[in-house]
Protein backbone atom coordinates (compact mmCIF):
# COMPACT_ATOMS: atom_id res chain seq x y z
CA UNK A 1 0.00 0.00 0.00
CA UNK A 2 1.36 3.12 -0.71
CA UNK A 3 2.66 5.84 1.87
CA UNK A 4 0.22 9.20 1.10
CA UNK A 5 1.86 12.18 3.92
CA UNK A 6 -0.73 12.89 5.90
CA UNK A 7 -1.26 16.31 8.16
CA UNK A 8 1.53 17.00 10.99
CA UNK A 9 0.47 16.12 14.45
CA UNK A 10 3.09 17.26 16.31
CA UNK A 11 3.36 20.78 15.79
CA UNK A 12 5.90 22.76 17.45
CA UNK A 13 5.82 27.06 17.22
CA UNK A 14 8.67 28.97 18.46
CA UNK A 15 7.31 32.55 20.74
CA UNK A 16 4.62 32.93 22.10
CA UNK A 17 4.30 36.76 20.57
CA UNK A 18 1.04 37.52 18.47
CA UNK A 19 1.96 35.09 15.33
CA UNK A 20 2.73 32.20 17.44
CA UNK A 21 -0.25 32.06 19.41
CA UNK A 22 -2.84 33.57 16.90
CA UNK A 23 -0.95 30.39 14.71
CA UNK A 24 -1.55 28.15 17.69
CA UNK A 25 -5.63 28.67 18.20
CA UNK A 26 -5.99 29.03 14.01
CA UNK A 27 -4.26 25.80 13.75
CA UNK A 28 -6.19 24.09 16.52
CA UNK A 29 -9.42 25.34 14.51
CA UNK A 30 -8.42 24.21 11.51
CA UNK A 31 -6.92 21.38 11.87
CA UNK A 32 -8.68 19.30 15.38
CA UNK A 33 -11.51 18.06 12.79
CA UNK A 34 -9.18 16.17 10.36
CA UNK A 35 -6.06 15.38 13.07
CA UNK A 36 -7.18 13.10 15.84
CA UNK A 37 -4.58 13.64 18.71
CA UNK A 38 -3.43 16.78 17.02
CA UNK A 39 -0.92 18.32 19.65
CA UNK A 40 0.78 21.67 19.08
CA UNK A 41 3.20 22.81 21.63
CA UNK A 42 4.17 26.73 22.11
CA UNK A 43 7.84 27.45 23.05
CA UNK A 44 8.24 30.59 24.86
CA UNK A 45 11.77 31.64 25.80
CA UNK A 46 10.85 33.69 28.45
CA UNK A 47 9.93 32.42 32.05
CA UNK A 48 6.75 34.52 32.13
CA UNK A 49 4.98 36.73 29.68
CA UNK A 50 7.05 39.79 29.22
CA UNK A 51 6.09 43.19 30.53
CA UNK A 52 7.80 45.61 28.31
CA UNK A 53 7.13 47.02 24.86
CA UNK A 54 4.09 49.47 25.89
CA UNK A 55 1.08 49.88 23.78
CA UNK A 56 0.53 48.80 20.21
CA UNK A 57 -2.47 50.38 17.98
CA UNK A 58 -4.50 47.37 16.25
CA UNK A 59 -6.11 48.36 13.01
CA UNK A 60 -9.52 46.99 12.33
CA UNK A 61 -8.24 44.01 10.47
CA UNK A 62 -6.08 42.85 13.18
CA UNK A 63 -9.37 43.20 15.63
CA UNK A 64 -11.23 41.65 13.08
CA UNK A 65 -9.03 38.21 13.38
CA UNK A 66 -8.45 38.66 16.78
CA UNK A 67 -12.35 38.66 17.42
CA UNK A 68 -11.92 35.47 15.42
CA UNK A 69 -9.68 34.22 17.45
CA UNK A 70 -12.15 34.84 20.42
CA UNK A 71 -9.15 37.40 21.68
CA UNK A 72 -11.39 40.38 21.04
CA UNK A 73 -13.71 39.35 23.78
CA UNK A 74 -11.72 39.01 26.30
CA UNK A 75 -9.62 41.79 25.68
CA UNK A 76 -13.69 43.73 26.05
CA UNK A 77 -13.84 41.62 28.87
CA UNK A 78 -11.08 42.88 30.66
CA UNK A 79 -12.61 46.52 31.19
CA UNK A 80 -10.92 49.70 30.74
CA UNK A 81 -7.60 47.91 30.53
CA UNK A 82 -8.73 46.40 27.48
CA UNK A 83 -7.57 49.38 25.52
CA UNK A 84 -8.94 53.02 24.17
CA UNK A 85 -10.89 52.97 21.29
CA UNK A 86 -9.20 55.00 18.32
CA UNK A 87 -11.23 56.45 15.81
CA UNK A 88 -8.88 58.01 14.45
CA UNK A 89 -4.92 59.10 14.35
CA UNK A 90 -5.00 63.00 13.95
CA UNK A 91 -1.73 64.60 13.03
CA UNK A 92 -0.57 67.56 14.46
CA UNK A 93 2.43 69.98 13.06
CA UNK A 94 4.60 70.49 16.38
CA UNK A 95 6.33 73.47 14.89
CA UNK A 96 2.49 75.60 14.47
CA UNK A 97 0.67 73.05 16.59
CA UNK A 98 -1.71 72.99 13.60
CA UNK A 99 -4.04 69.71 12.97
CA UNK A 100 -2.67 68.51 9.68
CA UNK A 101 -5.29 65.81 8.78
CA UNK A 102 -5.97 62.50 10.12
CA UNK A 103 -5.93 59.13 9.49
CA UNK A 104 -9.99 57.94 10.09
CA UNK A 105 -10.51 54.49 11.26
CA UNK A 106 -14.09 55.21 11.04
CA UNK A 107 -16.39 55.99 8.07
CA UNK A 108 -18.39 59.22 7.03
CA UNK A 109 -21.31 57.68 9.31
CA UNK A 110 -18.87 56.95 12.28
CA UNK A 111 -19.12 53.73 11.49
CA UNK A 112 -15.75 51.39 11.58
CA UNK A 113 -14.57 49.20 8.42
CA UNK A 114 -16.47 45.98 8.45
CA UNK A 115 -17.54 46.73 11.91
CA UNK A 116 -14.35 47.41 13.39
CA UNK A 117 -12.09 50.50 14.17
CA UNK A 118 -8.53 50.77 15.73
CA UNK A 119 -7.67 50.10 19.33
CA UNK A 120 -4.25 51.43 21.29
CA UNK A 121 -4.14 48.53 24.14
CA UNK A 122 -0.80 47.44 26.33
CA UNK A 123 1.36 44.92 24.62
CA UNK A 124 1.52 42.84 28.03
CA UNK A 125 -2.50 43.02 28.20
CA UNK A 126 -3.03 41.99 24.47
CA UNK A 127 -0.55 38.61 25.90
CA UNK A 128 -2.89 38.15 28.80
CA UNK A 129 -5.95 37.94 26.77
CA UNK A 130 -4.44 35.68 24.06
CA UNK A 131 -3.26 33.46 26.71
CA UNK A 132 -6.64 33.15 28.32
CA UNK A 133 -7.91 31.84 25.08
CA UNK A 134 -4.27 29.50 24.76
CA UNK A 135 -5.80 27.95 28.41
CA UNK A 136 -9.64 26.40 27.29
CA UNK A 137 -7.94 25.62 23.78
CA UNK A 138 -7.84 21.88 23.30
CA UNK A 139 -4.47 20.55 21.54
CA UNK A 140 -2.60 23.87 22.65
CA UNK A 141 0.31 23.78 25.11
CA UNK A 142 2.87 26.64 26.38
CA UNK A 143 5.85 26.56 27.24
CA UNK A 144 7.41 29.05 28.82
CA UNK A 145 11.54 29.17 29.27
CA UNK A 146 12.43 27.25 26.77
CA UNK A 147 15.01 29.00 24.31
CA UNK A 148 15.59 28.02 20.82
CA UNK A 149 19.07 27.42 19.83
CA UNK A 150 18.74 25.78 16.30
CA UNK A 151 17.20 23.16 14.92
CA UNK A 152 17.76 20.20 12.18
CA UNK A 153 15.90 17.81 9.56
CA UNK A 154 16.04 14.55 9.48
CA UNK A 155 13.91 12.23 7.02
CA UNK A 156 10.10 13.21 7.58
CA UNK A 157 10.90 14.84 11.03
CA UNK A 158 12.29 18.42 12.71
CA UNK A 159 14.41 18.50 15.78
CA UNK A 160 14.81 21.64 17.86
CA UNK A 161 17.49 22.23 20.50
CA UNK A 162 17.34 24.45 23.25
CA UNK A 163 19.72 26.53 25.15
CA UNK A 164 19.49 23.90 28.36
CA UNK A 165 20.53 20.87 26.02
CA UNK A 166 17.04 19.29 25.55
CA UNK A 167 15.73 18.42 22.29
CA UNK A 168 11.69 17.96 20.64
CA UNK A 169 11.09 16.23 17.82
CA UNK A 170 8.04 17.48 15.42
CA UNK A 171 6.55 17.20 12.47
CA UNK A 172 6.10 20.55 11.71
CA UNK A 173 7.82 23.39 13.03
CA UNK A 174 6.79 26.76 12.78
CA UNK A 175 9.24 30.17 13.97
CA UNK A 176 7.15 32.62 15.39
CA UNK A 177 10.11 34.23 17.16
CA UNK A 178 10.18 38.06 16.35
CA UNK A 179 12.58 40.15 14.64
CA UNK A 180 15.89 38.25 16.01
CA UNK A 181 14.60 35.10 15.23
CA UNK A 182 16.47 32.19 15.73
CA UNK A 183 14.61 29.71 14.07
CA UNK A 184 15.70 32.07 11.20
CA UNK A 185 19.25 32.79 11.79
CA UNK A 186 20.71 29.57 12.75
CA UNK A 187 18.56 27.26 10.44
CA UNK A 188 15.95 28.60 7.93
CA UNK A 189 18.54 31.54 7.10
CA UNK A 190 21.92 31.84 8.63
CA UNK A 191 22.67 34.95 6.25
CA UNK A 192 19.73 36.67 7.47
CA UNK A 193 20.83 38.36 10.19
CA UNK A 194 18.46 41.50 11.52
CA UNK A 195 19.91 44.71 10.46
CA UNK A 196 19.28 48.33 12.58
CA UNK A 197 17.04 50.70 10.72
CA UNK A 198 18.45 53.75 12.08
CA UNK A 199 15.38 54.84 14.04
CA UNK A 200 14.70 54.41 17.68
CA UNK A 201 11.20 54.76 19.94
CA UNK A 202 11.54 56.76 22.60
CA UNK A 203 8.37 55.60 24.89
CA UNK A 204 6.79 55.96 28.09
CA UNK A 205 3.61 55.57 29.94
CA UNK A 206 2.13 58.89 31.38
CA UNK A 207 -0.63 59.06 33.69
CA UNK A 208 -3.00 61.62 32.07
CA UNK A 209 -3.84 63.45 35.16
CA UNK A 210 -0.27 64.50 36.32
CA UNK A 211 -0.22 66.76 33.10
CA UNK A 212 -2.12 70.27 33.77
CA UNK A 213 -2.23 70.74 29.90
CA UNK A 214 -5.52 69.16 28.68
CA UNK A 215 -4.67 66.84 25.71
CA UNK A 216 -4.56 67.97 22.09
CA UNK A 217 -5.99 65.15 20.77
CA UNK A 218 -8.98 63.24 20.86
CA UNK A 219 -7.55 59.54 21.35
CA UNK A 220 -4.67 59.27 19.49
CA UNK A 221 -2.16 61.59 17.71
CA UNK A 222 0.79 61.94 15.61
CA UNK A 223 2.52 64.77 16.08
CA UNK A 224 5.21 65.66 13.54
CA UNK A 225 8.83 67.62 13.51
CA UNK A 226 11.55 68.01 11.45
CA UNK A 227 13.27 66.17 14.74
CA UNK A 228 11.21 62.97 14.46
CA UNK A 229 7.36 62.44 15.27
CA UNK A 230 5.81 61.49 18.61
CA UNK A 231 2.80 59.43 18.88
CA UNK A 232 0.49 60.26 21.88
CA UNK A 233 -2.23 57.89 22.52
CA UNK A 234 -4.85 56.78 25.13
CA UNK A 235 -4.31 53.16 25.99
CA UNK A 236 -6.74 52.11 28.22
CA UNK A 237 -11.08 52.81 28.00
CA UNK A 238 -10.81 55.21 30.80
CA UNK A 239 -8.50 57.16 29.29
CA UNK A 240 -5.91 57.90 33.01
CA UNK A 241 -2.49 56.68 30.87
CA UNK A 242 -1.22 58.00 28.09
CA UNK A 243 1.16 56.00 25.63
CA UNK A 244 4.03 58.64 24.26
CA UNK A 245 6.25 56.92 21.68
CA UNK A 246 8.75 59.24 19.71
CA UNK A 247 10.32 57.70 16.58
CA UNK A 248 13.59 59.26 16.13
CA UNK A 249 17.14 59.10 14.66
CA UNK A 250 19.70 57.46 16.96
CA UNK A 251 22.97 56.21 15.86
CA UNK A 252 23.84 52.35 16.41
CA UNK A 253 26.89 53.31 17.83
CA UNK A 254 25.16 54.82 20.67
CA UNK A 255 22.36 52.38 21.36
CA UNK A 256 24.62 50.09 24.06
CA UNK A 257 24.67 53.44 25.53
CA UNK A 258 21.34 53.78 26.19
CA UNK A 259 19.36 50.22 27.04
CA UNK A 260 18.16 49.45 29.87
CA UNK A 261 19.44 46.25 30.94
CA UNK A 262 18.46 43.68 33.45
CA UNK A 263 21.69 43.44 35.96
CA UNK A 264 22.87 47.10 35.19
CA UNK A 265 23.49 48.77 38.62
CA UNK A 266 21.59 52.01 39.75
CA UNK A 267 23.79 54.57 38.62
CA UNK A 268 24.01 53.73 35.30
CA UNK A 269 20.34 53.00 35.10
CA UNK A 270 19.99 56.66 36.58
CA UNK A 271 22.19 58.05 33.92
CA UNK A 272 20.33 56.48 31.04
CA UNK A 273 17.47 57.81 32.19
CA UNK A 274 18.79 61.40 32.45
CA UNK A 275 20.09 60.71 28.98
CA UNK A 276 16.91 59.91 27.27
CA UNK A 277 14.96 62.67 29.30
CA UNK A 278 17.52 65.06 27.57
CA UNK A 279 17.66 63.70 24.34
CA UNK A 280 13.78 63.94 24.53
CA UNK A 281 13.80 67.91 25.81
CA UNK A 282 16.29 68.87 22.81
CA UNK A 283 14.01 67.32 20.29
CA UNK A 284 10.95 68.19 20.98
CA UNK A 285 10.59 71.09 24.13
CA UNK A 286 9.94 73.96 21.73
CA UNK A 287 6.43 72.12 20.12
CA UNK A 288 3.92 74.30 19.76
CA UNK A 289 2.22 71.97 21.26
CA UNK A 290 1.70 72.72 25.19
CA UNK A 291 0.69 69.05 26.47
CA UNK A 292 3.69 67.55 24.62
CA UNK A 293 6.11 70.48 26.33
CA UNK A 294 4.79 69.00 29.19
CA UNK A 295 5.38 65.34 28.58
CA UNK A 296 8.59 66.35 27.70
CA UNK A 297 9.62 68.16 30.90
CA UNK A 298 7.81 65.51 33.15
CA UNK A 299 9.92 63.06 34.93
CA UNK A 300 8.89 60.13 32.50
CA UNK A 301 10.87 57.05 32.23
CA UNK A 302 11.51 57.08 28.70
CA UNK A 303 12.54 53.79 27.28
CA UNK A 304 14.50 52.99 24.14
CA UNK A 305 13.16 50.73 21.65
CA UNK A 306 15.87 50.10 18.69
CA UNK A 307 13.97 49.58 15.79
CA UNK A 308 15.25 46.09 13.41
CA UNK A 309 14.08 44.89 10.24
CA UNK A 310 14.45 41.65 8.08
CA UNK A 311 15.66 42.00 4.51
CA UNK A 312 13.12 41.47 1.99
CA UNK A 313 13.48 38.07 0.04
CA UNK A 314 15.04 36.26 2.74
CA UNK A 315 14.06 32.25 2.67
CA UNK A 316 11.11 31.51 4.68
CA UNK A 317 10.96 27.40 4.95
CA UNK A 318 13.01 24.47 4.37
CA UNK A 319 11.14 20.98 4.31
CA UNK A 320 9.64 20.93 7.93
CA UNK A 321 10.24 24.14 8.60
CA UNK A 322 8.57 27.63 8.06
CA UNK A 323 8.91 31.51 9.24
CA UNK A 324 5.82 33.29 10.02
CA UNK A 325 5.07 37.22 11.45
CA UNK A 326 8.30 39.14 11.76
CA UNK A 327 10.68 36.21 12.24
CA UNK A 328 9.99 35.76 8.43
CA UNK A 329 9.83 39.62 7.59
CA UNK A 330 10.05 41.88 10.50
CA UNK A 331 9.70 45.51 8.90
CA UNK A 332 9.90 48.97 10.33
CA UNK A 333 6.75 48.99 12.04
CA UNK A 334 3.69 50.85 11.28
CA UNK A 335 0.25 50.43 12.88
CA UNK A 336 -0.47 47.28 10.18
CA UNK A 337 2.66 45.45 11.23
CA UNK A 338 0.45 43.25 14.24
CA UNK A 339 -2.25 42.64 11.69
CA UNK A 340 0.46 41.00 9.01
CA UNK A 341 1.10 38.64 11.69
CA UNK A 342 -2.57 37.82 12.39
CA UNK A 343 -2.70 37.34 8.86
CA UNK A 344 0.33 35.06 7.91
CA UNK A 345 -1.04 33.02 10.79
CA UNK A 346 -4.85 32.66 9.76
CA UNK A 347 -3.93 32.05 6.18
CA UNK A 348 -0.79 29.26 6.74
CA UNK A 349 -3.44 27.33 9.15
CA UNK A 350 -6.43 27.37 6.47
CA UNK A 351 -3.76 26.32 3.71
CA UNK A 352 -2.61 23.80 5.76
CA UNK A 353 -5.67 22.09 6.29
CA UNK A 354 -6.87 22.32 2.58
CA UNK A 355 -3.50 21.17 1.47
CA UNK A 356 -3.54 18.82 4.47
CA UNK A 357 -2.91 15.25 2.19
CA UNK A 358 -0.04 17.28 0.26
CA UNK A 359 3.87 16.73 0.90
CA UNK A 360 4.26 20.17 3.61
CA UNK A 361 6.95 20.98 0.63
CA UNK A 362 3.37 21.71 -1.29
CA UNK A 363 1.93 23.94 1.92
CA UNK A 364 4.90 26.00 2.23
CA UNK A 365 4.91 26.57 -1.77
CA UNK A 366 1.10 27.89 -1.42
CA UNK A 367 1.81 30.01 1.05
CA UNK A 368 4.23 31.33 -0.17
CA UNK A 369 2.82 32.18 -3.64
CA UNK A 370 -0.16 33.51 -1.55
CA UNK A 371 1.73 35.68 0.51
CA UNK A 372 5.42 37.40 -1.03
CA UNK A 373 4.42 40.18 -3.00
CA UNK A 374 1.54 40.92 -0.38
CA UNK A 375 4.75 41.65 2.17
CA UNK A 376 6.93 42.56 -0.52
CA UNK A 377 4.76 45.93 -0.88
CA UNK A 378 4.15 46.45 2.66
CA UNK A 379 7.58 46.24 3.18
CA UNK A 380 8.58 48.86 0.39
CA UNK A 381 5.50 51.07 1.94
CA UNK A 382 6.58 50.86 5.45
CA UNK A 383 10.15 51.60 4.56
CA UNK A 384 8.53 55.03 2.54
CA UNK A 385 7.13 56.10 5.58
CA UNK A 386 9.89 56.01 8.06
CA UNK A 387 11.79 58.01 6.06
CA UNK A 388 10.06 60.64 6.58
CA UNK A 389 11.11 60.48 10.98
CA UNK A 390 14.70 61.18 10.30
CA UNK A 391 16.18 64.18 11.25
CA UNK A 392 15.95 66.72 8.35
CA UNK A 393 16.49 70.12 8.05
CA UNK A 394 14.25 73.46 7.99
CA UNK A 395 13.16 73.26 4.64
CA UNK A 396 12.45 69.77 4.08
CA UNK A 397 10.92 69.79 7.59
CA UNK A 398 8.49 72.22 5.87
CA UNK A 399 8.06 70.41 2.59
CA UNK A 400 7.19 67.33 5.12
CA UNK A 401 4.36 68.88 6.59
CA UNK A 402 2.78 70.24 3.54
CA UNK A 403 3.17 66.94 1.77
CA UNK A 404 1.25 64.55 4.44
CA UNK A 405 -2.22 65.85 3.93
CA UNK A 406 -2.09 65.16 0.13
CA UNK A 407 -0.30 61.26 1.07
CA UNK A 408 -2.94 60.80 3.18
CA UNK A 409 -5.42 61.65 1.03
CA UNK A 410 -4.06 59.96 -1.98
CA UNK A 411 -3.62 56.34 0.31
CA UNK A 412 -6.86 56.55 2.20
CA UNK A 413 -8.70 54.62 -0.45
CA UNK A 414 -5.99 51.90 -0.54
CA UNK A 415 -5.94 52.10 3.12
CA UNK A 416 -9.60 51.10 3.55
CA UNK A 417 -9.90 48.57 1.39
CA UNK A 418 -6.97 47.21 3.31
CA UNK A 419 -8.83 47.04 6.26
CA UNK A 420 -11.85 45.29 4.81
CA UNK A 421 -9.73 42.20 4.36
CA UNK A 422 -10.42 38.75 6.12
CA UNK A 423 -8.15 36.09 5.93
CA UNK A 424 -10.58 33.77 6.83
CA UNK A 425 -12.28 34.05 3.73
CA UNK A 426 -10.20 34.50 0.88
CA UNK A 427 -9.78 32.40 -1.68
CA UNK A 428 -7.39 29.39 -1.80
CA UNK A 429 -5.83 27.95 -3.85
CA UNK A 430 -6.36 24.07 -4.76
CA UNK A 431 -3.71 21.29 -4.44
CA UNK A 432 -3.33 19.93 -7.74
CA UNK A 433 -3.02 16.26 -7.63
CA UNK A 434 0.31 15.12 -7.28
CA UNK A 435 0.98 11.85 -10.46
CA UNK A 436 0.71 9.32 -7.50
CA UNK A 437 -2.17 10.80 -6.65
CA UNK A 438 -3.45 9.96 -9.93
CA UNK A 439 -2.22 7.32 -10.89
CA UNK A 440 -3.66 5.80 -7.29
CA UNK A 441 -6.75 7.50 -7.63
CA UNK A 442 -6.93 5.66 -11.68
CA UNK A 443 -6.02 2.08 -10.38
CA UNK A 444 -8.46 1.98 -7.72
CA UNK A 445 -11.11 3.39 -10.02
CA UNK A 446 -9.85 0.71 -12.61
CA UNK A 447 -9.96 -1.77 -9.53
CA UNK A 448 -13.45 -1.15 -8.76
CA UNK A 449 -14.76 -1.08 -12.49
C1 LIG B 1 8.64 49.60 19.29
C2 LIG B 1 7.65 48.89 18.43
C3 LIG B 1 6.36 49.39 18.32
C4 LIG B 1 5.41 48.73 17.52
N1 LIG B 1 4.15 49.23 17.41
C5 LIG B 1 3.23 48.59 16.66
C6 LIG B 1 1.88 49.07 16.55
O1 LIG B 1 1.51 50.08 17.14
N2 LIG B 1 1.01 48.37 15.76
C7 LIG B 1 1.38 47.23 15.12
O2 LIG B 1 0.55 46.62 14.43
N3 LIG B 1 2.64 46.74 15.20
C8 LIG B 1 3.56 47.40 15.95
N4 LIG B 1 4.83 46.90 16.03
C9 LIG B 1 5.17 45.67 15.33
C10 LIG B 1 4.62 44.45 16.06
O3 LIG B 1 4.98 44.51 17.42
C11 LIG B 1 5.15 43.18 15.46
O4 LIG B 1 4.90 43.17 14.08
C12 LIG B 1 4.50 41.96 16.09
O5 LIG B 1 4.72 41.96 17.48
C13 LIG B 1 5.08 40.70 15.47
O6 LIG B 1 4.65 39.59 16.20
P1 LIG B 1 5.52 38.27 16.24
O7 LIG B 1 4.73 37.30 17.05
O8 LIG B 1 5.93 37.90 14.86
O9 LIG B 1 6.86 38.66 17.00
P2 LIG B 1 7.06 39.11 18.51
O10 LIG B 1 5.90 39.86 19.01
O11 LIG B 1 8.40 39.74 18.58
O12 LIG B 1 7.10 37.72 19.34
C14 LIG B 1 8.21 36.85 19.27
C15 LIG B 1 8.16 35.91 20.48
O13 LIG B 1 9.18 34.92 20.31
C16 LIG B 1 9.90 34.80 21.53
N5 LIG B 1 11.27 34.36 21.19
C17 LIG B 1 12.25 35.09 20.61
N6 LIG B 1 13.36 34.34 20.44
C18 LIG B 1 13.07 33.11 20.92
C19 LIG B 1 13.82 31.90 21.02
N7 LIG B 1 15.09 31.82 20.59
N8 LIG B 1 13.23 30.81 21.56
C20 LIG B 1 11.93 30.85 22.00
N9 LIG B 1 11.18 32.00 21.94
C21 LIG B 1 11.74 33.11 21.40
C22 LIG B 1 9.87 36.21 22.12
O14 LIG B 1 10.16 36.21 23.51
C23 LIG B 1 8.43 36.63 21.79
O15 LIG B 1 7.53 36.19 22.78
C24 LIG B 1 5.78 47.56 16.83
C25 LIG B 1 7.09 47.05 16.96
C26 LIG B 1 8.02 47.71 17.73
C27 LIG B 1 9.44 47.16 17.83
Amino acid sequence: MMDLPGPPREIAIVGAGIAGIACALALSRELSPFVPNLNITIYERHDILSTSGGAINLTPVAQRHLAQLGVLDELDRMGSEGGAEVDAIELFSMRSGRSIGSIDFVDHNGNGFGGYKGRRVMRIILSVAMMTVVDRTPNVNIIFGKKVIGGEEISDKAIIHFSDQSEVIADLVIGCDGVHSAVRTRWVDPDSASQYTGMSFLQATIPANTLSTPPHFRSSALNVSRHGSMLTSFCDRDREQIFAAAVVQFDQADLGFHRLEPGQDWATKDRIRRDLRCEMRSRFSKSALPCIREMVETKADWMLYPVYQVRPGGRWCMNRVILLGDAAHAMPPRDESAAYALDDAILFARILARYRSEPLTEVFDAYERLRRETINRAFKESRRMWDRNRDMGFLEGRLKEWMMPFQIRSHRDERESAWEFDATKILLPTPTPSEDLVSLNSFLKEGTT
